[in-house]
């Protein structure tokens, strides 16, 4: 990656931001099955299938 390719990327702190802002305390069904709520302790943690379209599925399926 050289100079210019590397400045397109944002850190991971906005990453989170984003994240935190759009989700925390929101519930959901994932396309495994299984929910998840953002922010609750001992929550399901999540994978997210990268491509052309997003899958969304708990950690414990994404293995
Ligand atoms: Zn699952």
């Amino acid at each position: 990656m050289n100079k210019e390719q590397k400045k397109q990327y944002q850190g991971p702190e906005v990453l989170k931001e984003i994240l935190h802002r759009e989700l925390y305390g929101k519930k959901f069904a994932l396309s495994c099955g299984h929910h998840i709520t953002f922010g609750a302790t001992l929550g399901n943690d999540l994978t997210v299938r990268n491509g052309k379209e997003l899958s969304v599925i708990c950690a414990q399926c994404g293995y």
